[in-house]
C-alpha cells in the first residue's frame, strides 16, 4: 500500500521527454548517413530521462519514510486465548491483539490489559514515550516499550489515524496546481506552433536555395531545443517536494492547489477552544444553583450524561470531571448537539441541556436565569469557560472549565510579520475569556460569541475587503469557516472529523508553530517555479536564437536543452531538504 500510495504520489510529475520528437530527429539523421549523431542524440537522451527518474525517486523515499509506518502483521487472540499472526487489513473492531514488548501497534485501539511506555511521536508527535495502562488510547504505527499490551481493535484498518493521513497524501497527488494547468494549456498551442515553424525554419531556407542537409539539421535542432520540457517541469516538483517535507513536519497539505494558495494568505483568523487552547480543559468548579436542589455529583452526572455522545472538547472535559469522582453515568437518549451553542438530550425521563450561558439564558428574566447570568460572570471573569446546566427548561447549575493555553505567542508573531496583519481571534466563547486569553498571546482583534455562521461571516468580510484568509480552527463549530476561507487549517489531534475533512490542510500534531513555516514554505516554492520558468526561458530563447542565427550543433542543441530540464528538476527538489524547512521555521 505504501509503496503504490508513494508512486501515485509522484504521478502528476510530467514526463517530459518528447519521446516522438526524439526518433523522428535520429531517423531523420540516419538518412543523412549521420548514424553516430544520431546514437549519440539517442544516448544523450536516455541518460537524462535517468537522471530525472533518479530525482524523483529522491521525493518518493521521502514520502514513504511518512507513510511506512503501520505494521503489516498483528498477533490475534480468540476468546479462549489463542494466538495467530494476521494482516491488520483483516482485523476488525472489537478484536482482541496483543503487542508485544518492542513491537509496533498494528491497529487504533484501547488498552484492555497490561502496561507499557508506547512511543507514538510518529502520529501524534509526543517526544516522550507516554505511559498507557488499561483503558488508554494507542494508535497504529506507535512503539511499544518494555511491556506487553492487550488492546481491543476500535477502528478498521482502513480508518485509523494514520491510514487517514496516507489517503490525505494520495488525494494531494491527484490534483494539479493552477500555475500547471495553465502551464500545459499553453504547452498544447505551443507545441503546435512548434511543428509549423518547425517546417518553416526547413523551408523557407530551401526556397531560397539552401542546401537539403544543412536545412534539415538546422530544422531538427529547432524542434528539439524549442521543445518545453523544463517548462513543463518547472511546477510539479517545487509544490510536490514542499508537501512531501511538510508532511513530515506534521503537516498534511491536502493538494499541489492548496501547497500553492498558502503563500498568498494575508490575515490568519484563529479559533480559541481547541486551537489556541491545547483543547484538553478540566473542569475547574461544579456550582449548583441554590433553589435547584442538587448536589455537585447530581449536576456532575447529568451533564456528563448529556455530553457522553458529544465531540467537543468541553465535552470530554466535562465527563472526565464526572470519571474521576467515580460517578455512573446514566445513559443519554435522544441527544442533539448545535455547534456553537451546546447540547441536548434526555437522562431518566429529564430534559436536560448544557451550553453556553449567553445562548441559553437569552432573553430569560427569572431569578433563577439572573443568579446563573451572575454566577457565569463570576467563573468568566476568573477567565473560566462558564458552562450552563439546564434540567426541564430551568437553570440548574454552572459549570467553570479552564484549558491551558498553547505557547502561541512566537506563532501569533511570526504571523504578523509574514501576512503584514495581527491575526485575530475568532470564538463561540464568551467575550471576557476570550479577551483575557488574547492579550496573553499578543492578539488584539477579539471576536467573541460567534456562532458557525458568524465566524463565516467575519471572514467573508475580510475577503470582501480584498484579504486573502487562513482559518485555523478544530471543531464542528469552525468547519463552515473552514470552508469559506481562502485556505482552511485543521488541527490533527483535537480536531474534530468534520474540520479534518473540511480542511485544506492539517496540523497532524496540533503545533501552532508549523503554520507560519508551512507559509513561507509555500512562498519558497512559488519562487522557485517563478526561477524554473526563468531558467526554461532563458536557455530556450538563447538556443532557439543561436541554431537560427549562427549554427548550432545538434548534439550541443540537445545536451543544453537536456541540460537545462535536469537543472529546473533538481532546482524543485531542493525543497525536499531539511534545511528547506528549518529556514521557513525561522
Ligand atoms: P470556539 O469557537 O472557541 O472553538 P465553540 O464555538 O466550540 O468555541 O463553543 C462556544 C461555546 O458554546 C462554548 O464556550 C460553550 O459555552 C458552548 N458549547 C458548545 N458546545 C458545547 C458542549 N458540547 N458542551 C458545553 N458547551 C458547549
Ligand atoms: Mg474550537
Amino acid at each position: 500500500m505504501a509503496d503504490s500510495a508513494a508512486a501515485e504520489f509522484l504521478g502528476p510529475v510530467p514526463e517530459p521527454v518528447f519521446e516522438g520528437e526524439v526518433v523522428a530527429a535520429a531517423h531523420g539523421l540516419q538518412q543523412l548517413g549521420q548514424v553516430m549523431d544520431g546514437a549519440l542524440l539517442i544516448v544523450i537522451f536516455a541518460t537524462s530521462g535517468a537522471l530525472e527518474a533518479l530525482a524523483t525517486a529522491r521525493t518518493a523515499d521521502s514520502v514513504r519514510g511518512l507513510l511506512d509506518l503501520a505494521p503489516a502483521t498483528a498477533t490475534r487472540v480468540d476468546a479462549d486465548g489463542g494466538e495467530e499472526s494476521v494482516a491488520v487489513e483483516e482485523l476488525t473492531v472489537g478484536d482482541t491483539i496483543l503487542v508485544r514488548p518492542g513491537e509496533c501497534v498494528g491497529a487504533d485501539g484501547r488498552v484492555l490489559d497490561g502496561a507499557s511506555d508506547v512511543d507514538q511521536a510518529t502520529i501524534t508527535g509526543e517526544p516522550l514515550p507516554v505511559a498507557k495502562a488499561k483503558g488508554d488510547e494507542v494508535f497504529t504505527g506507535a512503539l511499544n516499550g518494555t511491556g506487553a499490551l492487550r488492546i481491543k481493535v476500535e477502528r478498521d484498518a482502513s480508518d485509523t489515524v494514520i491510514a487517514r493521513i496516507v489517503r490525505m497524501v494520495e488525494e494531494a497527488s491527484e490534483t494539479k496546481a493552477p500555475t500547471q494547468l495553465f502551464i500545459e494549456k499553453v504547452e498544447q498551442r505551443y507545441s503546435l506552433g512548434m511543428v509549423a515553424a518547425t517546417l518553416a525554419v526547413f523551408l523557407l531556407p530551401l526556397a531560397f536555395g539552401a542546401a537539403l542537409t544543412g536545412s534539415l539539421l538546422r530544422a531538427m535542432t529547432f524542434m528539439i531545443v524549442a521543445s518545453p520540457c523544463a517548462v513543463v517541469l518547472a511546477t510539479m516538483p517545487p509544490l510536490l517536494s514542499a508537501i512531501a517535507n511538510s508532511g513530515r513536519h506534521g503537516v498534511l497539505v491536502k493538494s499541489a492547489v492548496v501547497m500553492e494558495r498558502l503563500g498568498e494568505v494575508d490575515a490568519v483568523a484563529l479559533d480559541k477552544t481547541g486551537t489556541l487552547t491545547e483543547g484538553t480543559p478540566r473542569v475547574t468548579d461544579v456550582r449548583p444553583l441554590a433553589g435547584a436542589g442538587l448536589k455537585e455529583d447530581e449536576l456532575l452526572t447529568l451533564a456528563a450524561a448529556a455530553e457522553h455522545p458529544s465531540e467537543h472538547p468541553l465535552a470530554w472535559a466535562v465527563v472526565d470531571a464526572a470519571r474521576e469522582r467515580g460517578l455512573d453515568l446514566p445513559v443519554a437518549e435522544d441527544f442533539g448537539s448545535t455547534p456553537g451553542i451546546g447540547v441536548t438530550a434526555t437522562v431518566d425521563g429529564r430534559k436536560i441541556a448544557v451550553g453556553s450561558p449567553a445562548r441559553l439564558l437569552h432573553g430569560a428574566e427569572d431569578p433563577r436565569s439572573a443568579w446563573a447570568a451572575v454566577v457565569a460572570g463570576e467563573l468568566e471573569d476568573g477567565g473560566r469557560t462558564a458552562v450552563l446546566v439546564t434540567v426541564d427548561g430551568t437553570p440548574a447549575g454552572l459549570l467553570g472549565i479552564a484549558d491551558r493555553l498553547r505557547d502561541a505567542a512566537t506563532t501569533v508573531s511570526a504571523l504578523t510579520t509574514l501576512t503584514g496583519t495581527a491575526p485575530l481571534l475568532l470564538t463561540g466563547d464568551n467575550p471576557r475569556a476570550a479577551a483575557r486569553l488574547a492579550a496573553e498571546v499578543g492578539i488584539e482583534d477579539v471576536r467573541a460569541g460567534l456562532l458557525p455562521q458568524h465566524k463565516v461571516g467575519a471572514v467573508k468580510e475580510l475577503e470582501g475587503a480584498g484579504r486573502k484568509v487562513m482559518v485555523v480552527g478544530d471543531g464542528v463549530n469552525d468547519a463552515p469557516a473552514l470552508a469559506a476561507a481562502h485556505t482552511g487549517v485543521a488541527m490533527g489531534r483535537a480536531g474534530s472529523d468534520l474540520a479534518l475533512e473540511t480542511a485544506d490542510a492539517v496540523i497532524v500534531r496540533d503545533e501552532l508553530a508549523t503554520v507560519p513555516a508551512v507559509i513561507s514554505l509555500s512562498r519558497r516554492a512559488r519562487k522557485l517555479v517563478v526561477q524554473n520558468l526563468v531558467i526554461a526561458g532563458v536557455f530556450i530563447a538563447g538556443l532557439v536564437v543561436w541554431d537560427l542565427a549562427g549554427s548550432l550543433p545538434l548534439p550541443l542543441g540537445v545536451a543544453g536543452h537536456e541540460g537545462s530540464t535536469v537543472i529546473v528538476g533538481l532546482n524543485g527538489l531542493r525543497l525536499l531538504r531539511e534545511a528547506a524547512w528549518r529556514r521557513a521555521a525561522e
